[in-house]
C-alpha cells in the first residue's frame, strides 16, 4: 500500500481483515498534517463506523447538518437527511488526528505500518516489477505481489506507472486555515455560495467554515477549473478576503489565525487513469475520486480503498491477477452516472453569475435545497433516485434560464 491517507489506510485495513499480509508505506511520520477542510459527511461516517472508529475521542466534533447562505441575504440550515444505509450525522476532525487513528485501526488488524518511508516504482518492460523503499534505515527493494497506490493528488508513484489526469475533466483548487472562534462548538458545517471580498465585490468560488469544537474552526475557500478565470485566482488572497467578510458571529480576523493558510488540488470525477495495471490499482485522490458536486474526498478515498482491497483479496484467493480488471467496471457502476451528471453541473455553474443566481434562487426554496443537499452529498436512497434525477433536471433547467452575465 503506497500512502497512509484515508485511501491507503482503508485499503490496508480491509485487506488485512480478509486475512492477507499487508505493508502500508507512508512517506511522512504520523501524526502528519494534511491540507483539508476536515469535514466528514454521513458517507464517511459509515466507512469509519465499519472500521470500528472511536467517535468518542475528544478531537471528534459531531455535526448535525449544513448551513448554506449566499451573500448576506439568504441563509438556510438543513439537517443531514434520514437514510436507510447512512447515519444522519457527520463530523469534523483534524486530519492529523483522523489519519493517525485510521492507520492505527489498520495496524490493529495486522498491517505493518512503515512511516517515514517513501515508495518508488521499479518498472521494467512497462511492468511494475518491484518497489524501492527509501527511509531513515536506507534503501530496500521489495517485490509485493500486488500494489495499491494511494499517494494522493500529486500521485508521483502512479505517474511513474504512466497515470495522467484528463484535462477536460474538472479539477478543484482550495485553501484552508485554522482560526480561534467563540462559535467553535457550532453543530453545523457552513458554506457560503456567493463569496465577496471586503469591498462587497463577488469572487468566483465558494467558502466554508467547519467548526472543530475545541475553540478553533477550519476556514477555507475553493473554486473549480470550470469557473471563468480560475487560473488567475490566488486562493490565499481569496481566503484573506473571505475571512474579512465572514459573518460577525464567527469572530474571526487575520489576528485570530492559529495557522498559515495552505492550499491544495482536488482531483475529481475519476479524472486520472489508467485505474488498474497487471498487478496494481489506484485509489482515492490518486485516481481522482473526489466528488465534483461538493469537493468531498475522504469518503470516496475510504470507499475506493475498500473496493480495491476486495478485488486484491479475490485475486489472491483465486490466484488470478486478471480479476483486478473488474475495477474500472465496478467504479463505473458505483459512481459513473453520478459523476457524469456532476461534470455537466459544474460546467453549468462555471459562470459566477449563474452560480450566484442559482444560489440566491435555490436558497429561498427549502424543499429544493434539502433535495440538493441529498444529491450533492450523494445521499439519495434507492427510492429517491428518480426524484434526485428530477431535482437535477430542475436545477439544470433553472440554470439554463438564468442570466449568464
Ligand atoms: C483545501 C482542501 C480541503 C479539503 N476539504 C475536504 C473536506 O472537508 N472533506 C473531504 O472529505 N475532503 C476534503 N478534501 C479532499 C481530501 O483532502 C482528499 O480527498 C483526501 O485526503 C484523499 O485521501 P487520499 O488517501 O487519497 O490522499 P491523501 O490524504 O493525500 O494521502 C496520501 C498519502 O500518501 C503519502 N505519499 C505520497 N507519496 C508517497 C510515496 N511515494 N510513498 C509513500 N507515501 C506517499 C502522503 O504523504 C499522504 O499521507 C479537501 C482537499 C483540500 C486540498
Amino acid at each position: 500500500m503506497v500512502g497512509g491517507g484515508p485511501a491507503g489506510s482503508a485499503a490496508a485495513y480491509w485487506l488485512a481483515r480478509s486475512g492477507h499480509p499487508v505493508t502500508l508505506v507512508e512517506k511522512k511520520e504520523f501524526p502528519r498534517e494534511k491540507t483539508c477542510g476536515d469535514g466528514l459527511t454521513p458517507r464517511a461516517i459509515l466507512q469509519l463506523e465499519d472500521m470500528g472508529f472511536d467517535f468518542e475521542v475528544p478531537q471528534f466534533h459531531r455535526i448535525t447538518g449544513l448551513r448554506s447562505y449566499a451573500g448576506d441575504d439568504v441563509m438556510l440550515e438543513m439537517e443531514w437527511p434520514e437514510h436507510s444505509r447512512f447515519p444522519n450525522w457527520g463530523g469534523v476532525i483534524r486530519r492529523k488526528d483522523l489519519d493517525l487513528q485510521v492507520a492505527a485501526l489498520a495496524e490493529k488488524e495486522g498491517v505493518t505500518v512503515r512511516s517515514g518511508t517513501e515508495a518508488h516504482p521499479i518498472v521494467e518492460n512497462g511492468m511494475l516489477t518491484a518497489v524501492e523503499l527509501r527511509g531513515a534505515a536506507g534503501v530496500q527493494r521489495v517485490d509485493p505481489a500486488y500494489v495499491i497506490i494511494a499517494d494522493g493528488s500529486l500521485d508521483r508513484f502512479g505517474r511513474g506507472l504512466g497515470t495522467t489526469r484528463r484535462k477536460d475533466f474538472p479539477m478543484g483548487l482550495a485553501a484552508r486555515g485554522y482560526f480561534s472562534s467563540p462559535r467553535s462548538a457550532d453543530p453545523f458545517l457552513e458554506s457560503q455560495l456567493d463569496i465577496r471580498d471586503s469591498s462587497g465585490a463577488s469572487m468566483p468560488g465558494y467558502g466554508w467554515v467547519f467548526p472543530l469544537g475545541d475553540g478553533e474552526i477550519n476556514v477555507g475557500v475553493g473554486l473549480l477549473s470550470t469557473f471563468k478565470r480560475w487560473k488567475h485566482v490566488n486562493t490565499t488572497v481569496m481566503m484573506e478576503n473571505y475571512v474579512e467578510a465572514a459573518p460577525d458571529y464567527w469572530g474571526i480576523s487575520a489576528e485570530k489565525a492559529t495557522s498559515d493558510a495552505k492550499g491544495g488540488k482536488l482531483t475529481m470525477s475519476f479524472s486520472k487513469g489508467p485505474q488498474v495495471g497487471a498487478n496494481w490499482l489506484v485509489i482515492g485522490d490518486a485516481v481522482g475520486a473526489i466528488n465534483p458536486w461538493n469537493g468531498e474526498g475522504i469518503a470516496y478515498a475510504y470507499e475506493t480503498g475498500r473496493i480495491a482491497a476486495g478485488l486484491v483479496s479475490d485475486a489472491i484467493g483465486a490466484d488470478d491477477p486478471t480479476l483486478l480488471r473488474r475495477y474500472p467496471v465496478i467504479l463505473d457502476d458505483e459512481y459513473g452516472l453520478y459523476y457524469r451528471t456532476a461534470r455537466i453541473f459544474v460546467k453549468l455553474i462555471g459562470n459566477p453569475a449563474v452560480m450566484r443566481s442559482l444560489a440566491h434562487t435555490g436558497l429561498r426554496n427549502r424543499t429544493l435545497m434539502e433535495w440538493t443537499l441529498k444529491v450533492m452529498a450523494n445521499l439519495l436512497d434507492e427510492d429517491d433516485k428518480h426524484l434526485g434525477e428530477y431535482i437535477y433536471q430542475t436545477l439544470a433547467g433553472t440554470v439554463r434560464l438564468l442570466p449568464t452575465r
